[in-house]
């Protein structure tokens, strides 16, 4: 049979594209792909002529079978998604769980992935963290969500859509308290790249009242649960962060 590359692509910036990546995507028959409007201006910058075949989230079920047919008739096949690593948060499950059970090989070609570049310029303890993804978008589940996660002591990461980031902040403030530590990450990668980290008092604050931290992709991260922090420490920080916005 041939192969199943599972390649990752950019999460923003178009040079975080390993060499690798790229002459795997020319060597393979097929490229399944998420959104085939989306992927052609990256795949043509790097002369990637390679045929694309829609692989999304609403067809996966009906297209896996075709794949693994393609596979096992010796043609290689290469799975990327719109962005960053497939699987992670994006299709590509039911296709790799397929072909491993038809005895294809599926290699990986790693790259960017937003969970773990968030992770790695958030200031939070690294060596133990959980991905949680997308809360669930409904108010009520998604602080049930919140509500098993406060005893966690490891590092918390979830993904969330730009309109929805104010609400999800504010109820992690509900739910792990003011003075547990968050980060919101925002367009890594990009132009407007920015990293805040604060108490969740004063995130959810910042956030809520800055329309223009509510835009573009973000990554949210929180400390685990630890030893209470010390109120005053706490008062310093937000003091400290009013002074820091005000003075030239
Ligand atoms: N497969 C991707 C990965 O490896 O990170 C994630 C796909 S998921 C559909 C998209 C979400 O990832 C966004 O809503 C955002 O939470 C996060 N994300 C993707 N690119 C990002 C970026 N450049 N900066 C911050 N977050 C990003």
């Amino acid at each position: 049979p041939g192969c199943l590359w599972v390649v990752a692509t950019p999460i923003g910036h178009r040079d975080d594209f390993s060499v690798r990546a790229v002459e795997t995507l020319r060597s393979v028959a097929v490229i399944a792909c998420e959104d085939t409007r989306h992927s052609r201006p990256l795949l043509m910058h790097y002369n990637i002529a390679t045929p694309l075949m829609a692989l999304h989230e609403h067809n996966e079920r009906e297209v896996v079978d075709a794949v693994v047919e393609r596979l096992l008739r010796g043609e290689s096949v290469a799975l990327i998604s719109d962005a960053g690593t497939p699987l992670i948060s994006d299709p590509g499950f039911r296709l790799v769980r397929a072909a491993r059970a038809a005895g294809v090989r599926c290699i990986p070609v790693p790259g960017a992935c937003a969970a773990i570049t968030a992770l790695s310029v958030s200031g939070l303890p690294s060596d133990r963290f959980v991905f949680e993804g997308f809360l669930p978008p409904k108010a009520a589940a998604r602080r049930a969500r919140l509500e098993e996660l406060a005893g966690d002591p490891r590092t918390l990461i979830f993904y969330e859509s730009s309109h929805r980031v104010a609400e999800s902040l504010a109820d992690m403030r509900e739910v792990f308290g003011a003075t547990r530590e968050g980060v919101l990450a925002r367009e890594l990668t990009k132009l407007f790249e920015t990293v805040l980290s604060e108490p969740l008092e004063a995130l959810a604050a910042r956030v809520a009242g800055d329309p223009d931290q509510q835009r573009g992709e973000c990554v949210i991260l929180i400390h685990g649960r630890g030893e209470e922090v010390d109120a005053r420490v706490v008062e310093g920080q937000r003091i400290f962060a009013i002074l820091r916005d005000e003075l030239p």
